[in-house]
Formats: C-alpha cells, structure tokens, sequence
C-alpha cells in the first residue's frame, strides 16, 4: 500500500512547491522507492487549456492527452513517474464529476455538500493513483497558499486522509518563507508562525517545514521555528536558494531530508545516491566549456513561466553539449515593427515555440526568413514549424499571400489548413488533438539522424495541419517532409535540405526532455546553433 506525503505552501506563491516535490520525488527514487505525483489545482476550470499562458503559465501535454499544470512538467523532468490525466486533479474536474452524479442519481435523498462529497471525490481520486500507479510512496502537491478560501476543500480531504491512514503512512509537508530583514539584520520566522497557525486552525499539523530562504539559517533559529511550529528540531529543513533548480535535490539530501522522511513514513530502504544527477546534471550545468546563444521568438517572453518546457529542454540541449545556454527572448511584435538584425544579428540558434492566435504572427514569419536565409539553425516547435512552412511558401514557392486558415479564413493559399477532424468541434475545452501520436521518419535527414529510430511518438496539441495539397510543390523547391505519421496521412517533420539545420515539428518535443536525458532534436539543435558563428 503507498504511503503518502502531502505538500502544502504559506506565506506567499511562488515558493516553488512544484520543484520542492518535484525534488522530494526525485529523492525517494534515490533511495530505491518508486514515486507517483499529483498536483491539486483549485481552480474551477476543469483543466488549464482554455487558460491563457499569462493566466496560467504554459499547458503542459501528457502522453495521455490531458492538459495540465506545468508542475507536472517538473515531476516528469527530475522523476521516473509516468505522470497522466489523473495526475492533475483540479476543483472544476472534481464538482463536474460530483455535479454529474448528482444528475444521475447517485445521491438520491441527499443534500450533496462540499463536506463530505467534495471531499469524498478527491480523496477517492488520490487513492485511485496512488492504487493504479502500484508506488511505494504518492506525493500530493495542493496548489495555492494556506488561507486561499479555493484551497480548503482539498486541505480538509488530506487532513481525513492523515487521520484515517496514521502517522507512519501520511507525512504532512509545509513549504514556507523566511524573509530576510536588511533592516533589521536577521530572518523574521513571524510569516512562518502564521501560516503554520492557519494550518493548524484547519487540523493540519506539519511534520515538516522547508524553510525557502536566501540566506543560511542557525541552528538557533531552526530551534526556534521548530518550538513556536510545534515541529521536531531536526524536522525544519533550509531551503536555500540555489542557481540551477536541479541542484534541489542536492541540497535537500545534504540536509537530510531523505533520512528525515525515511524515518517519519517508517521506511527502510537502500541509498543508491544521487552521485550520477550530480555528476551528469549538476556539475555540467554549474561549469560548461562552452556557450550558445539561443533567440526565443514568441509573444509571451515576459513571462517566465509560460515557455517552461521550452526553456528546460533547451538547458538540456545544452547539458548535452557542455554548453551553456544563453536565451535572448524575443517578442515577434517587436519584430513586426522593427529592425530584426537589431533583435537576431548574434543569435547562434532560432526556435520559435507554439502559440495560438494572430498576434505577433507576421513578426514570427519575419524571424524564420531570417534564420533560412542567414543559414541560422532554426528549430521550429507546433506553431513554429507551422510559420515556418507559411514563409516557405511565400518566399521560396512565390505563394505571396499563403496563410493558415487560423489567421487568415480566406486565404487563397491555405498552407496549414484545420484538421478534418477539427471542423466540427463546438467545445473548446480538450478537443484539440492532444496526446501521443506516432510518426514516422525518413532515412537521411537530421531527424533521422538524431532519433536514430524509424518510429517515434511524440506529444501533441494543436487543431490545425500542414494541406498535403501543397507537398509536391514545397518538395520541388527543396522542403523535407522527415516525419509523418503515416495512418493520418499527417506531415509531423519539416526540414529545408539547403540549410545547416533548419527543423519544424508539430508535436511538442520540450514535454519528453529530461536534464539527464536530452530530448534528441534538442541535443541536436544546440549542437548545429554551437557550431554556428554570426557575422
Ligand atoms: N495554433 C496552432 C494550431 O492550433 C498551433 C498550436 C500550437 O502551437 N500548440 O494548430
């Protein structure tokens, strides 16, 4: 039977809970157990996709096709644990599912209640992965800080939970701030008394504090917190700020916190170490021989979060070339308007990530002329390879106004077209096509040559494809149709055969990237943009 540690956050967001269970997941697997995750988002959207990025930050896919929270992303990236639909459990899935039996009967005679049905669902939902998934040990990560009104219905169904399971099989876990006072010249530990007090009020008693800080803290002041939170001493663990989030697990170890959850959850179990992250992940992330500059051209670049995945898969591809990554985050709106050498002129690498919408469109298309005839490698990702086809056809096939029929309904060429499958959709909550499809590759191209592999399957999420009617032409004039997934008749891969590397894929490479493990193209991409040299 698995047993359980809960992740709860206080005092402020942002603390990086995400990568705090992410790093505990990571940990355990070092110490031979095997893991599964889950992320609680309140939010009453039944899943993130219908979010706009600066709402929500970026969708991450999984191999199942559901859309959800980028935490997910991290579990994949620093875990083992195959992480799906059911991974992510969200306040709308929860009342769809509770208002949908209420439809059907289920509660005839009942007065249906957030206590106890709401909480009855997601303790059932919790159970149910940890039960499929077959795991040593289930982490369950509630979005939002203690206090949100949102949050209390998934902290009182893992206050049942600790209660019904007993102190060795649940283990509550509290991610908290310690502010520095310049002023004052010390830690202010106030923040953390209040949130664990809100904690309590609710029934929640932490077994364990990380303490998130910028600074090393005393024992003095661990003392401290661990009395007035009515912790154990050894159990108020520094969370220090580091450089690189793949140094967490690192630091955690070096604090004990393995040992630490080992002993409270009553495991016994062998260490195998994390000497190969460290030694494959950390060093050559802290020190790389080499440097790679990379321009990201998209319309959300202000915000860190929504280009995630992007931006780790491409630290990997670096990891995988000792090099460092250097990213110069491009708005393609700045790009309309402006001089594109003054933006691009010292880019090694070009990609442009998936995106949705008109905006910033033509500045994206500018960027991928560019990079094609500068002979700048260019990696272009769903959207990006969609633009790229879009350019190709404009000014390599003479197509002047060739669109895709999301930005322009009547173009006379319509180069990427909506799937057939698309044409009827109404809803547009998870109806793209979404998930893992499988594609084939050709012999010869880089793709090829990269994945090393005739078949691949890679994740998907869009609503729109490149029109076979236009193949012929674009091949005559040099474009590489590498991937197709051959039971749909879908273009999966394009590359230009004139170009030192120039790559276009509808699927999402970045959400199959680990640090450990470079995505292939990735790896690849960073390779062609280190070899590269701007005027
Ligand atoms: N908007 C495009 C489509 O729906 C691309 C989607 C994406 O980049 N994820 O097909």
């Amino acid at each position: 039977m698995s047993k359980f540690i809960f992740v709860t956050g206080g005092v402020v967001s942002s603390l990086g809970k995400g990568i705090a269970s992410a790093s505990i997941g990571k940990l355990l697997e070092a110490r031979g157990l095997k893991v599964t995750m889950i992320k609680c988002d309140p939010y009453i959207n039944v899943d993130p996709g219908t979010m706009n990025p600066f709402q929500h930050g970026e969708v991450y896919v999984t191999d199942d096709g559901a859309e959800t929270d980028l935490d997910l992303g991290h579990y994949e990236r620093f875990t083992n644990a195959k992480v799906g639909r059911d991974n992510n459990i969200t306040t709308g899935k929860i009342y769809y599912s509770v208002i949908t039996k209420e439809r059907r009967g289920d509660y005839l005679g009942k007065t249906v209640q957030i206590i106890p049905h709401i909480t009855d669902e997601i303790k059932k939902d919790i159970r149910k992965i940890a039960h499929d998934h077959d795991v040593d040990v289930t982490i369950v990560e509630i979005g939002g800080t203690v206090g949100d009104i949102e949050s209390l219905p998934f902290l009182e169904a893992i206050r049942q939970m600790r209660w019904e399971l007993g102190t060795h099989y649940a283990l509550n876990i509290h991610v908290t701030l310690l502010p520095f006072l310049k002023s004052a010249g010390e830690h202010k530990t106030k923040p953390t008394q209040h949130s664990v007090g809100r904690l309590r009020e609710i029934g929640i008693v932490p077994d364990i504090l990380l303490c998130r800080t910028e600074k090393t803290i005393t024992k003095e002041q661990k003392d401290k917190i661990a009395l007035f939170c009515s912790v154990d001493k050894e159990a108020v663990i520094e969370a220090i700020d580091v450089k690189y989030i793949y140094e967490v697990p690192v630091m955690f170890k070096g604090e004990g916190l393995d040992d630490l959850i080992l002993a409270k959850l009553n495991i016994r179990s062998e260490d195998k170490g994390l000497k190969e992250w460290n030694d494959v992940v950390v060093k050559r992330i802290k020190a790389p021989s080499k440097q790679v500059k990379i321009a990201v051209v998209g319309k959300y670049i202000t915000l860190p979060d929504a280009y995630k995945s992007i931006y780790e898969a491409l630290m990997h591809g670096g990891i995988a070339n000792d090099a460092r990554v250097v990213i110069n985050k491009v708005d393609s709106e700045d790009i309309e308007g402006g001089d594109i050498n003054k933006f691009l002129k010292d880019s090694q690498g070009i990609l442009i990530p998936g995106g949705f919408g008109t905006r910033g469109i033509e500045g994206k298309i500018k960027a991928v002329q560019y990079a094609r005839e500068n002979k700048i490698p260019y990696f272009g990702i769903c959207l990006g390879m969609q633009v790229a086809t879009i350019e190709f056809a404009r000014n390599v096939c003479s197509l002047k106004t060739a669109n895709s029929t999301e930005f322009d309904k009547e173009t006379k060429d319509p180069v990427i077209s909506l799937l057939e499958e698309q044409r009827h959709v109404k809803n547009m909550g998870a109806t793209m096509r979404l998930g893992a499809y499988p594609c084939k590759l050709m012999k010869g191209t880089n793709s090829f040559s990269a994945y090393k592999k005739e078949s691949i399957s890679e994740r998907h999420r869009h609503r729109y494809e490149f029109n076979n009617k236009y193949k012929k032409e674009f091949e005559k004039e040099g474009m590489v149709f590498s991937g197709e997934n051959t039971k749909e008749n879908l273009v999966e891969i394009v590359e230009i055969k004139d170009h030192p590397w120039f790559v276009g894929c509808q699927f999402h490479p970045e959400f199959k990237s680990k640090p450990d493990r470079a995505h292939p193209l990735f790896a690849q991409f960073i390779g062609a943009a280190l070899n590269h040299k701007p005027a």
